[in-house]
Formats: structure tokens, sequence, C-alpha cells
């Protein structure tokens, strides 16, 4: 049985946390790390990024998926003009959640969401 104080933690926590990202600029630094982190990739290797906030894993979501697109030419060019090439793949469709192991021992980690991109 949980503790109803791990489901959602204490009540100011949330709010300390929004006053955290905001100050650091924490969203608006995403997208620019995960750019500098993939472009020192070897091929093959990978960055795992773990986020504690949704909004956060949606922008992580983005900033991979955008390394996995190809051509950008519009739909109607009948060849490729652009020459883009994918850079990287998306290992992780859905995001990874902590196991019943991980939660009964670190119970913080209950809002992370952990995504992969591997290099090509
Ligand atoms: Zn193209």
């Amino acid at each position: 049985m949980r503790n109803i104080r791990y489901d959602g933690g204490h009540p100011a926590k949330r709010t300390f946390q929004a006053v955290r990202i905001a100050v650091n600029e924490e969203i608006a630094n995403i997208e620019p790390a995960v750019d500098s982190v993939v472009r020192i990739l070897n091929p093959g290797g990978r960055l795992v990024a773990i986020s504690f906030h949704s909004i956060e894993d949606r922008v992580i979501k983005k900033a991979f998926v955008k390394f996995e697109k190809g051509c950008l030419c519009p739909a109607d060019f009948p060849v490729c003009v652009c020459n883009n090439k994918p850079e990287a793949k998306v290992i992780t469709r859905k995001p990874v959640y902590p196991g019943k192991e991980e939660l009964a021992a670190n119970s913080r980690s209950a809002s992370a969401k952990m995504r992969v991109l591997e290099k090509l």
C-alpha cells in the first residue's frame, strides 16, 4: 500500500517546481541542450533524457523527433532537393516509466519519464 503523501508529494512541491522551472528557464534550455548533445555523439551513441514534468517530456519528445526527419522538401516536390538525412533515431516510442522496485526504493522517481535517442 502506498503512502498517500508520496502520491502527490508535499502540496508545495508543484509550486516550487514551477518557480524553479521559470527562474532557470529550464524549458527553453532543453532543446538547445539536446541539439548540443546530438552534435557531439558518435554514431551509435545514445542520449538518455529523464524528465520530471509533462511539459519537459513534450519538449524532449519534439526535440528527438526532429532528428529522425529525412527529406524536408514540400510534399508536392517531384524529387528531393534538400538532401536532408536523418541524424538519429528514437529508441523509445513511448516514455519509459519507473518500475515497482524503483518506486519502492525511490519515491521521487514517481513522475520520471525516460526517453532514448541513438545517433545514426
Ligand atoms: Zn528533400
